[in-house]
């Protein structure tokens, strides 16, 4: 395969060309080397370091180099002479601009293009642009590599089809590079137009080409070729379209889920059942609170400035509504919902779109309407399921603007019961009042969206995700909902409605008793110590954390310094937000994971080669050691902070004891260089997430003071069963025997001096807490608002008895046997 290196001023600059093509073709990577910048953040360009790019991205078949402009094209010369001949021979320098080029090249070259062909791809990237907005100057500059002219189209008569295509955004660039990549592997000559506007036919397999032909959803296509695989290959790209050309998510994100017209309401005592959202039994009449999008009537823009105007004026009195709600949730962590919220108010990227589509004729709500409708679906076809469901964010705010450009009213509930709604957002969560609200289900949503997160912290029961057939519930019904189980209940007959009332109320009466005992130590019946930590993923939980009653932070999730921004935070910068934390928990022993990124959560700052499965590629630890100079910058903060608390360092998904021993003795780098010798209460720890590492615990021990499971992972490693896939959610149950003999394999080969703790998920289920202190753990960290039942559960435990049963609940043959058991 052709490698492509990208030399330019800005590495930072460079690194975010290379993430972004890349994602173009994430089943076939091509080599790609980035040559630019002096360092992370000195602009300049240097030869030798051109040629080590140009040798590394080399396979065999040569290389095109991209340039971005001035001494960057001299140096790129210059590394040329200094190559060996043989080399040299291979590579093309291309005029190509960087960034469309860039895409064309690594699409062309993933497709097995030669380099030749590669060059010309590149270096014809602008004519979709230009073919769109009309040429603004000469049309190439001159010197530049220029396309050949036309390729030799297939004659006339093979075989052809037409095919529509469904994807929300048409044919862009994703889905337009895997058509390019799908049709270059077959032998044949193969050309695409667009029907629908009657363009001329062009190469398929040249995305800047088809980036011309202005398809849009809906629009039909129409394929022809020729050649010995002229068949198949037409035959494979109508299969492709019909697989809305594999994205995710083809169909525009339009909001909450339509009620189900026409669909009957389900019979009495119907069970329905969704996603367990927030923890609680909730027992009321259905309230179907109004969530559906208003209509947007067909009236004609009355000119750029005054609907342009419109949506200034709606923007700000949402920014108004949000300000003042989050004024009302107060110096909490759900407040950072609503600082996001009014962000995305301020998103260039989102305002852009809507200006130009005012600019073009749509009136204000449409314009606004359309242009976040395109953001939420970017999100939605986002891997990572934390991401994903920020799409919710997204439309909760085009909702939230919708109805003020229209004039519409907001979410309001009718009157005490059972909240039933689509979706909810966050804005409208936030106005429940919990002595109103006995519960919420939702058609829509996720555990981990915003609205979900909001009802768990506000102590209102929760079942979301439970489907259309909810809506046709009908108003004042009695439902019954377990927000532990996901179980719904419609109509249940009085003796079930007897026990679901028994059950909330003694369910409200240990939630009372823990809460009055939350700041006191957990002791098991038999005299044992427990810690209860806090799961910390910002200053505000840490605050959160300190009024539930933590005994330490258990696990600080440092991502949140790293994700979603430019450039890593200074070691300055990480000192500050660690010694906030350790404010807010008043000296507390601080668990501080290092930084737990990787395909999943990619960073722009340390981009990673695309991986076929991001959970088990480059992360955590193996990312951490893969980019030396983040780690240590990150162990620097951590001792520093270390000299002042006591403070346990805990590196993630460590697989292997060389691993281990390479990041200790970073560690120990960073000691030397804070100068102060070695902190006294600072302790080493690994996540065990890995099954390997697990089962290892024991070769591990002389290395560590600690191991903490993460039962999150460890469950989707050992069970093979991803965590943010809801249809194998029962299955990756961390009560599954498998997993529960991993723990015990842990805690045996832990022996005396080493402590086990347990940070994962599975912590914070409180029928699960006698098991694992039967295993031998003695310490859980959990979501701080589950901290007080926790502590409850480990006093309501006998260690010895604990043990006992435990042992019988490794001979198991499932997690609904042991959870039977429990
Ligand atoms: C885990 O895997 O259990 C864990 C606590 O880590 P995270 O959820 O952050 O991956
Ligand atoms: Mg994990």
């Amino acid at each position: 395969m052709v490698g492509l290196v990208i030399v330019s001023h800005s590495r930072a600059l460079a690194r975010a060309a290379a993430t972004l093509a890349a994602e173009m073709v994430p089943d076939r990577p091509v080599p790609l080397e980035v040559a630019a910048g002096l360092d992370d953040t000195t602009f300049g360009t240097d030869a030798v370091a051109i040629t080590e790019a140009i040798a590394a991205a080399d396979q065999g078949d040569g290389v095109v180099v991209l340039m971005d402009l001035g001494s960057a094209v001299l140096s790129a010369e210059l590394a040329l002479d200094l190559l060996d001949d043989d080399l040299r021979e291979r590579v093309v320098l291309t005029a190509a601009p960087l960034v469309e080029g860039l895409i064309a090249a690594t699409v062309a070259a993933a497709g097995e293009a030669t380099r030749e062909e590669v060059a010309v791809e590149a270096a014809a990237a602008l004519t979709g642009k230009q073919a769109h907005l009309g040429p603004a100057g000469p049309p190439h500059s001159p010197g530049a590599t220029q396309p050949t002219g036309p390729p030799a189209g297939p004659p006339e008569g093979g075989p052809s089809a037409t095919v529509a295509v469904v994807n929300a955004h048409g044919l862009h660039a994703r889905p337009a590079a895997r058509l390019v990549t799908q049709v270059r592997l077959f032998d044949a000559a193969t050309e695409i137009r667009n029907a629908t506007t009657g363009s001329d036919w062009v190469p398929a397999a040249s995305l800047s080409r088809v980036a011309t032909l202005g398809v849009l959803q809906g629009h039909q296509i129409e394929v022809r070729a020729s050649g010995p695989q002229a068949a198949e290959a037409v035959d494979a790209v109508i299969a492709l379209a019909n697989r809305a050309f594999d994205e995710t998510h083809p169909a525009p994100a339009e909001g909450p889920v339509p009620a189900p017209a026409g669909q009957p309401p389900p019979s009495p005592d119907a069970g329905l059942s969704g996603r367990a959202a927030s923890p609680g039994i909730g027992i009321g009449p259905a309230r179907h609170v109004d969530s559906a999008e208003p209509e947007i009537p067909g009236h004609p823009s009355q000119g750029f400035e005054r609907e342009w105007r419109r949506v200034e004026d709606a923007l700000s009195t949402v920014r108004e509504e949000l300000h003042r709600t989050r004024a009302a949730v107060g110096n909490r962590p759900e407040a950072d919902i609503f600082d996001a919220h009014l962000l995305l108010l301020d998103d260039t990227d989102l305002l852009d779109d809507v200006r130009s589509r005012t600019a073009r004729g749509s009136p204000a709500p449409q314009a606004w309407a359309d242009a976040a409708a395109r953001i939420a679906a970017e999100f939605d076809g986002l891997p990572d399921p934390y991401l994903k469901a920020r799409a919710s964010d997204v439309r909760a705010v085009r909702l939230q603007v919708l109805r003020v450009l229209l004039g519409a009213a907001a979410t309001t509930v009718p009157a005490d019961g059972v909240v039933i709604a689509a979706d909810l957002a966050p804005a409208d969560a936030a106005g429940l009042d919990p002595s109103r609200i006995a519960g919420i289900l939702l058609a829509a949503g996720s555990p981990t969206s915003h609205g979900a997160i909001l009802a768990r912290t506000r102590g209102i029961p929760a079942v979301v995700a439970v489907g259309p057939a909810l809506l046709a519930i009908p108003e004042g019904t009695t439902v019954a909902l377990d927000g532990a189980t996901g179980e719904v209940r419609v109509e249940p007959p009085e003796p079930v409605l007897a026990s679901l009332r028994k059950r909330a109320a003694a369910q409200a009466s240990r939630r009372t008793r823990a809460l009055s005992r939350a700041s006191e130590a957990a002791e098991t019946r038999d005299g044992v110590l427990v810690g209860v930590g806090a799961n910390v993923g910002s200053v505000a939980d840490a605050i959160t954390a300190a009024e539930c009653g933590a005994d330490l932070a258990g696990l600080i999730r440092t991502e949140f310094l790293f994700l979603g921004r430019d450039r890593a935070p200074g070691v300055d910068e990480q000192e500050a937000v660690y010694r906030q934390i350790a404010t807010a928990l008043d000296r507390r022993r601080l668990t501080i994971r290092t930084l737990d990124v990787g395909g999943d959560k990619p960073l722009p700052y340390a981009p990673a080669a695309a991986e076929d499965n991001p959970f088990l590629g480059v992360r955590g630890i193996r990312h951490s050691l893969a980019h030396p100079s983040l780690l240590a910058a990150q162990l620097l903060a951590i001792v520093r902070v270390a000299h002042d608390v006591p403070v346990n360092v805990m590196f993630p998904m460590v697989s292997t004891v060389d691993e281990l021993l390479a990041a200790r003795r970073m560690l120990d780098e960073a000691v030397t260089r804070a100068g102060r010798g070695a902190p006294p209460g600072l302790k080493v720890g690994i996540m065990t997430e890995v099954p390997a590492a697990a089962l290892k615990a024991a070769t591990f021990a002389p290395h560590v003071d600690f191991f903490s499971v993460g039962t999150n992972d460890l469950t989707q490693y050992a069970l093979a069963a991803e965590r943010g896939n809801p249809a194998l959610a029962s299955l990756a149950d961390g009560l599954d025997p498998g997993v529960l003999r991993l723990v015990d394999a842990v805690c045996r080969g832990a022996g005396d001096r080493v402590s086990v703790s347990v940070c994962g998920e599975l912590a914070a289920d409180v029928t699960a807490v006698p098991l694992l202190a039967g295993l031998g753990v003695r310490e859980l960290s959990v979501a701080p608002p589950m901290i007080p039942e926790v502590k409850q559960a480990v006093r309501d435990t006998d260690t010895q008895q604990a043990a006992a049963m435990a042992a019988r609940a490794l001979d198991l043959a499932d997690a609904a046997a042991v959870r039977a058991a429990l």
